[in-house]
């Protein structure tokens, strides 16, 4: 086989589910993630559609079972904690619709560590300095690890990712920001119920609570807003700015952003969609976020992360690791599947983050009709469109 060495940039859901795949067709595999370790937090994140039979074909279902959240569905709220709408996952049974899976994303991300670890190198608390690609190799130097030459180089960092820019070009030139921004943390605060509880306010701001396996709840903010001034790196500014977004909004808004401080898992980022005309540069190729980014808006880059890898991986075996070939039908066999679930359902970002109050009203009302059995399958067409379209092709263990 030719190009045995691979370096996978980025140790989050993509790049370890790469890692396990391209480990099993006989590929020398290296992760280099930037945290100290697999990196925990983020709220529930969906296995849906096709992914389900990638988690399956990977042997790991009964596992991620094991750890998976199980969500009743989604509540509004008015500001006195009045249920207004609600959206029952349970509803849409017998609609075509099988249950998602749902897990908390750090769970997800640690078990696919797991199950890569004695198999795979990790070089954690680094990342990729520099990348010098010829028609051999590519010449890597790392922030901490001796430099070394790989055969490909495999971009899974994320949507700010860093292999993007440096083989690419800068991030502006790709990401599309979708004009809002969102925060999650987890709280010590019991969960209530089972229900993903959010309450919209005027000034298209939303605050929710979700519950986590631990029995405790987590929290998501979102606001409205045109590109903000504040460091990404910088949490303190970060907090600073969500608690003066919210301090006038009612519900349980004071006392679950009294928490925020103290979360050790506190994220926080503006919501981009990531658009590329090709997904690979000569040895050089990009997969999840860091290559189409849909936003958690669309719940599907999880999925789409799982997917994408299984299909990377099993183009470059089939190809006999030729990388020219492997990456030109890797794209071919994804390309309508991502921009499928790119859309974002339910009335893009206004849907979620309604203006006023007649627009949040008309929003829950609008919800309430389509949980109703005559619009339930208008509802899943626009709400569970999992673009599990696509055919997963069979590769042969190598
Ligand atoms: C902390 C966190 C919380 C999230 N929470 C949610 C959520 O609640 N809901 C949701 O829908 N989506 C969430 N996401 C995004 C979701 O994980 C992705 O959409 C999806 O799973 C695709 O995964 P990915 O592996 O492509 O990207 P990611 O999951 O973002 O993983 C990218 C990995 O690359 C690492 N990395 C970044 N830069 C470098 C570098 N220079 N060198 C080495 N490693 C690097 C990151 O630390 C991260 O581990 C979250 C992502 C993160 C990182």
């Amino acid at each position: 086989m030719r190009n045995r060495t691979v370096l996978i940039s980025g140790g989050g859901i993509a790049g370890p589910a790469l890692a396990f795949w391209l480990r099993r067709y006989g590929f020398a595999v290296t992760v280099v993630e930037r945290a100290p370790g697999p990196r925990p937090g983020g709220q529930l994140v969906d296995v849906r559609g096709t992914a389900r039979e990638v988690v399956d074909r990977m042997g790991l279902t009964d596992r991620i079972r094991a750890e998976c959240v199980h969500e009743q569905g989604m509540a509004y709220v008015d500001a006195r904690g009045r249920v207004r709408a609600r959206m029952p996952v349970h509803a849409f049974a017998g609609e075509g619709i099988v249950a998602d899976i749902e897990i908390e994303r750090g769970d997800l991300a640690r078990i696919l560590y797991e199950e890569t670890r004695d198999r795979v190198e990790y070089l954690f608390d680094d990342s990729i300095d520099t990348l010098t690609q010829d028609a051999d190799g590519v010449r890597v130097t790392f922030d901490r690890s001796a430099p070394r030459t790989v055969d490909l180089v495999i971009g899974a960092d994320g949507s700010h990712s860093h292999t993007r820019a440096l083989a690419f070009g800068p991030e502006s030139a790709y990401a599309r920001p979708l004009g809002a921004y969102l925060a999650y943390f987890g709280t010590p605060y019991p969960a209530r119920d089972g229900w993903f509880t959010l309450h919209n306010a005027p000034g298209a701001r939303v605050i929710g609570t979700r519950p986590t396996r631990h029995g405790t709840s987590s929290v998501l903010v979102s606001f409205a807003a045109s590109e903000l001034d504040v460091d990404r790196g910088d949490r303190a500014a970060q907090q600073r700015l969500v608690a003066a977004r919210f301090a006038d909004v009612g519900w349980r808004a004071g006392e679950l952003l009294a928490a925020m401080a103290d979360a050790a898992d506190f994220y926080f980022d503006r919501y981009a969609q990531v658009r590329m005309d090709s997904w690979h540069t000569g040895r050089v190729a990009l997969l999840g976020d860091a290559a189409w980014c849909p936003s958690p808006l669309t719940g599907q880059g999880t999925s789409l992360a799982l997917v994408g890898a299984y299909v990377l991986a099993g183009e470059l075996a089939a190809a006999g690791g030729d990388h020219r070939v492997g990456y030109r039908r890797y794209e071919q066999a994804l390309r309508a599947h991502v921009t499928k679930g790119q859309e974002i359902p339910g009335g893009g970002v206004g849907g979620f983050l309604p203006a006023g109050r007649t627009a949040i009203r008309l929003r829950d009302a609008s919800m309430r009709a389509l949980t109703s059995r005559p619009l339930r399958g208008l509802a899943t067409r626009l709400f569970f469109s999992h673009a599990d379209g696509l055919t997963l092709p069979e590769y042969a263990a190598g």
